[in-house]
């Protein structure tokens, strides 16, 4: 790719037509972290085993992928410890359903899918939707393969004649009206953990174990006057993981500073990123201390590097709806297409403070970018994101980020064309220093 930034409206759409791609090979975490490292070892990257030993870093790009998560850094070929590192934070997962054990049920004739609720979905826009499986199977031999389906499920909704208040009041049970159905016959003679087998190419009784995911079918298009308008699943948060695998591609091979850019993405943002490929756990840590170490820094040369960094957490915020417009702060008003948001919240639901905020704003000026901001309407609670748990548990000087969406959790989001290119280009000023 060029290293030139062009704002044009071509750029943009080149963009939002890739991200199309990103968001149809990333149809589960451990998709979307596979090809977040399948892109990068494209560009030069070299993919490290944990397990292993790392080389000498000086001059070179890397890429470790642990679960559904995923780290990469380009380091300056004389870098320098204590200028820190710059991180672009995302994550990879979206809220949906998993499979249960025992996955392959169904009744009436109908076969249906065990599924369970993970994170915050709106259950109403995965209605009428076909939908796709993916995710990991780890086989008797202990290797693990990943998998994916075409269209294959759907969760029918009643219709209105059987539920004249559907449109007042839709009341979906979490148990009884969330189990998709993905075709016709008795159950002993079916099992849906044979279609992701067929698709990995494997025995299905090789199956020991699966993390399987659901995922919207359809790809991701522009639309609206101008086509100014974005809709794909999973762009929560998606966005921001595409816009920091295409600004660290850019940033990597000639960054003027002598810090070191790094891309983070996270798993299991969307269940309070509590785990070992989560922001809670110790990834991030285990990399940068690894790569310290690697640069022969001691003890008090981490901490320097440590107060010397920054963390840009990006994750989708809420534009304003036009609809619910009493849901939003009254003068704050985040509009899709105006540009990234900065995040701010009092209650430090976002990591933003004076400091983060100046500097954010100076690298949306370094890219060319006008930039707006998000808070809350001080009656409607906040949501949260990477940020804060990133500055607490490193103690990183960490800004919130994104871009502005509507219909955030649906099985489709809405997101503005221009703003996706334009995070893109102030994670590469921001990489760049
Ligand atoms: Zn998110």
């Amino acid at each position: 790719m060029p290293s030139s930034s062009p704002s044009s409206a071509t750029g943009a759409v080149a963009h939002a037509d890739d991200l199309a791609d990103f968001v149809a090979s990333s149809p589960s975490s451990f998709h979307a972290a596979a090809e977040v490292a399948r892109r990068l070892e494209e560009a030069g990257f070299i993919r490290l085993d944990e397990s292993e030993g790392w080389p000498a870093p000086a001059g070179g790009k890397f890429v470790v992928v642990r679960d559904g998560a995923a780290i990469a850094w380009a380091v300056p070929s004389t870098p320098r410890v204590a200028s820190g590192v710059r991180i672009f934070g995302a994550h990879s997962d979206s809220p949906g359903f998993k499979l249960k054990p025992k996955p392959t049920t169904g009744r009436l004739g109908w076969l249906q899918a065990g599924v369970e609720i993970y994170g915050g979905p709106l259950l109403n826009s995965w209605l009428d939707r076909e939908l796709r499986l993916a995710g990991r199977l780890v086989l008797d031999d202990g290797s693990s393969v990943l998998a994916a389906t075409g269209p294959l499920l759907r969760l029918p909704q009643l219709a209105i004649h059987l539920d004249r208040e559907a449109n007042d009041r839709l009341a979906l049970d979490k148990q009884a009206h969330t189990q998709p159905v993905w075709g016709l016959g008795e159950t002993e003679s079916a099992d849906i953990l044979g279609e992701l087998a067929r698709e990995a190419g494997i025995d299905a009784a090789r199956i020991r174990g699966y993390d399987v995911v659901t995922a919207d079918a359809a790809r991701g298009a522009t639309f609206g006057r101008d086509g100014v308008f974005f809709a794909a699943g999973r762009l929560d948060d998606l966005a921001s993981v595409h816009a920091g695998v295409v600004a660290l591609e850019r940033a990597a091979d000639d960054h003027d500073g002598d810090h070191i850019a790094m891309l983070a993405v996270f798993d299991h943002e969307e269940v309070g990123s509590g785990t070992r490929s989560g922001a809670a756990g110790p990834f991030l840590a285990d990399v940068l201390e690894r790569l310290w170490l690697s640069l022969g820094a001691d003890r008090e040369e981490q901490l320097r590097a440590l107060a010397a960094s920054w963390c840009v957490s990006s994750d989708v915020g809420h534009s304003v709806h036009p609809n619910y417009a009493e849901k939003h702060d009254p003068v704050v008003q985040p509009v899709l297409g105006s540009g990234p948001i900065l995040k701010i919240n009092a209650n430090q639901r976002y990591a933003t403070d004076a400091a983060g905020a100046a500097a954010w704003s100076g690298w949306c000026a370094a890219a060319g970018v006008t930039g707006q901001e998000f808070v809350s309407h001080n009656s409607v609670p906040c949501g949260s994101t990477i940020g804060p748990i990133t500055a607490t548990r490193l103690g990183i000087r960490t800004v919130d980020v994104g871009i502005p969406i509507l219909s955030m959790h649906s099985a489709r989001e809405l997101a503005g064309v221009s703003d996706l290119w334009d995070l893109a280009r102030v994670a590469e000023a921001y990489f760049r220093g």
